[in-house]
């Protein structure tokens, strides 16, 4: 048994999933995974994980793994070496940069890789390349969150922890489904409310599974939360149940904020978004009664043309009732993917360097250029979406995309393919050939997390390490490796030999990592960043200042629009949504033979009315289509929606039945995050069972 003990390996990892941000010990024996092993030193999950970061880790030894570079030739790709692939990479590059310019060039990152390969791609675009035309898929899901709360409250993050999550009287979930989005965090919801006392409502249009147990379960016309919670909001201060010693002493433009509220009376919001009068007094008194308030929310408020201007309504709710910087209270935009918070953190967007400082701030600039020793663009980028349109128009040229499925998850994905067909050049690295893969002229085979070091970000703003388990696959490399090399083949002249280097190098620039170190954040330990020189970490803001250099929060008046419908004979409203088994585009949860045993595909939810009233019963097979495009999927009959709302699953790994085939270009007006949530579309019966 000794010998046996010998030969297994425990390395403590971060999971690829969610963001949560569970941490396990892998158990392995070569390159075998025999278990994921919770511990009780997991700062955020101690001994619980879900499924996927349970058993979904069968991709890493996947036999369809990229194991060398691959190059274009016609319609077909061939096997390279890395010295060929590199070198067409650069040469392309390089030429298209000098005849067009810096900005014909765009920089997809990727929110499943680590902060430092983030932040070594954004440093390669930028010092480089000479291009803040860096992007990441935040811009698809939380942007709008971030950009609420940067305007408000001055940091795009979560206000405090999980667990002060499981402390708060009342938990508010809007447009969110926690159980099977972040299902380790529903958990500590879940035993508050059962154990602890604590109320729960669930703003949402569907019946998810936390809206089963909340107190209080409304569901709101799709694309009216910023309404009600203007209705309520304006009510409770006509109650005077606002906090006036907290604003007075904290919080600017009350006066001009509470105006901009007179058009959100009772009867205007019970009329739009159908939460009726009595429902929405209940909501304020709730709020009012419970001594510390949290709210939480995700795509079902994000992803709307107004998806900044209701983050900003819910942080403006949470400012004028004292609701931040206790323990319990503040905002908490949930975040998707793994790392999608440590991409923004670490400056894949447009307009910030890492720590969210503007690029057109000169004196942060100079900071860079200092350190860089080059002289940086001062203007934003394009972001994603921007990207694809100025593929369209003939301005962008070539496209370096990293770890993102941006063929499949992107919004209007028959449009973002066309633009991929347009490029001169377009460069695809990742760890399996995607469908993205297909549109490359060069495809570069990475390493996942399992594969070497780095650091994750989770949703509370929380840094922790993974350890390299095993060797790269094949010829496979990690991001920031590959990253360097390309950098070095234009001209760079680096040599980091270890992603420690490069948080170093990110915490000597960016305020907010100061106190940030490997050495710092050693096996279970961890950093909630704003991190201090002194490595004292936040895991709860605003206890005594906001991120504005007052230090008090700003109150924003908002202003709601009528959301885009595009026509009457798209008769039913389509919203979308995460699966708790499967993650995403399902590249990697659909290789688990466990997993796809259990849930082999994506369906279509359609109300009992509905199906009553077009003769559909579960199994059948439809077409959806909208002004975009179409979707052939299997009916499954729930009250989980009702009337005319349907419901796709958004992890499929089937093209045919793909929610972005349906969904527009049309999106948030602030931040450009498409407008998935509100799709109107019309449904064909193909066959009964
Ligand atoms: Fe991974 Fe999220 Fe599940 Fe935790 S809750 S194990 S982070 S997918």
């Amino acid at each position: 048994a000794a010998m046996r003990q010998t030969r297994i390996n425990r390395t403590k990892t971060v999971c690829t999933y969610c963001g949560v941000g569970c941490s396990f010990e892998v158990w392995t024996k070569d390159r075998k995974i025999l278990r994921i092993q919770p511990t009780e030193h997991a700062p955020v999950n101690g001994i619980s994980t879900c499924i996927k970061g349970k058993f979904g880790w069968d991709f890493v030894n996947d036999d369809e793994r990229l194991k060398t570079p691959l190059i274009r030739q016609g319609d077909k790709f061939v096997e390279a070496t890395w010295e060929e692939a590199l070198s067409l990479v650069a040469s392309k590059l390089g030429q298209i940069k000098e005849e067009h310019g810096p900005e014909a060039i765009g920089y997809i990152a990727s929110s499943k890789a680590s902060n430092e390969d983030n932040f070594i791609f954004q440093k390669f675009a930028r010092a480089v390349m000479g291009s803040n035309n860096v992007d990441n898929c935040s811009r698809y899901c939380q942007s709008p969150a971030t950009a609420g709360l940067l305007r408000t409250v001055g940091i795009g993050g979560d206000a405090g922890t999980i667990r002060d999550i499981a402390a708060s009287d009342l938990v508010m979930v809007i447009g969110a489904n926690p159980e099977e989005s972040h299902p380790v965090l529903a958990t500590r919801v879940k035993r508050a409310h059962k154990l602890h006392g604590q109320k729960l409502i669930v703003m949402d249009i569907r019946k998810h599974p936390l809206a089963e147990r909340a107190d209080v379960f409304i569901r709101p016309v799709p694309g009216s939360d910023m309404i009600w919670l203007m209705a309520v909001t304006k009510y409770i201060i006509e109650q005077g149940w606002h906090d006036r010693k907290f604003i007075d002493e904290r919080v600017n433009g009350f006066d001009e904020y509470v105006k901009s509220l007179d058009r959100y009376t009772l009867e205007y919001a019970a009329d739009k978004s159908g939460v009726t009068r009595e429902q929405l007094i209940k909501l304020a008194e709730m709020i009012h009664e419970a001594g510390s308030v949290c709210i939480l929310w995700a795509m079902g408020v994000t992803q709307h043309i107004h998806g900044t201007d209701t983050s900003t309504a819910i942080s403006n709710l949470l400012l004028i009732t004292g609701n931040y910087g206790r323990t319990g209270t503040g905002a908490y935009p949930l975040r998707g993917h793994n790392n999608v918070q440590g991409a923004c953190d670490f400056g894949t967007m447009p307009a910030w360097f890492p720590g969210y400082e503007a690029v057109q701030d000169e004196s942060v600039r100079a900071r860079y250029e200092r350190a860089w020793g080059v002289s940086l663009p001062a203007e934003p980028g394009l972001n994603n979406h921007q990207m694809v349109e100025a593929i369209h128009d003939g301005k962008l040229k070539a496209m370096y995309l990293f770890g993102e499925e941006m063929a499949l998850v992107d919004s209007n994905s028959n449009h973002v393919e066309h633009a991929f067909e347009k490029l001169d050049f377009f460069v695809v690295q990742d760890i399996f050939f995607t469908r993205t893969a297909r549109y490359a002229d060069v495809v570069l085979p990475a390493a996942p997390s399992l594969e070497k070091d780095g650091t994750f970000t989770n949703t509370e703003r929380r840094i922790q390490r993974f350890y390299k388990v095993f060797e790269p696959i094949g010829q496979s490399k990690p991001d920031w490796e590959i990253i360097q090399l390309v950098a070095n083949r234009l001209g760079a002249d680096w040599n980091y030999t270890h992603p420690s280097e490069l948080m170093a190098e990110a915490a000597s620039l960016a305020p907010i990592f100061a106190g940030v170190s490997y050495e710092r954040l050693e096996q279970w330990e961890s950093l909630v960043w704003p991190v201090a020189e002194n490595g004292q970490d936040t895991p709860l803001l605003y206890t005594e200042r906001f991120g504005f250099a007052d230090g008090k929060a700003k109150l924003v008046p908002v202003e709601w629009r009528e959301p885009y419908h595009p026509g009457k004979e798209y008769d039913l409203h389509l919203n979308n949504g995460r699966l708790l088994e499967h993650f995403h585009e399902g590249n990697m949860t659909y290789r688990s033979p466990g997993i796809t045993h259990k849930v082999p595909s994506e369906w279509l939810e359609v109300s009992p009315e509905l199906a009553e009233e077009r003769g559909l019963k579960t199994g059948a097979v439809v077409r959806l289509t909208s002004p975009y495009g179409n979707v052939k999927v299997r009916v499954e009959i729930t009250d989980r929606v009702h009337g005319n709302e349907l419901y796709l699953t958004m992890n499929t790994r089937d093209e045919e039945s793909a929610v972005n085939r349906l969904t527009s270009s049309y999106h948030d007006y602030i931040t450009h995050t498409p407008n998935y949530k509100e799709m109107d579309v019309k449904m064909e019966i193909l066959s009964h069972d």
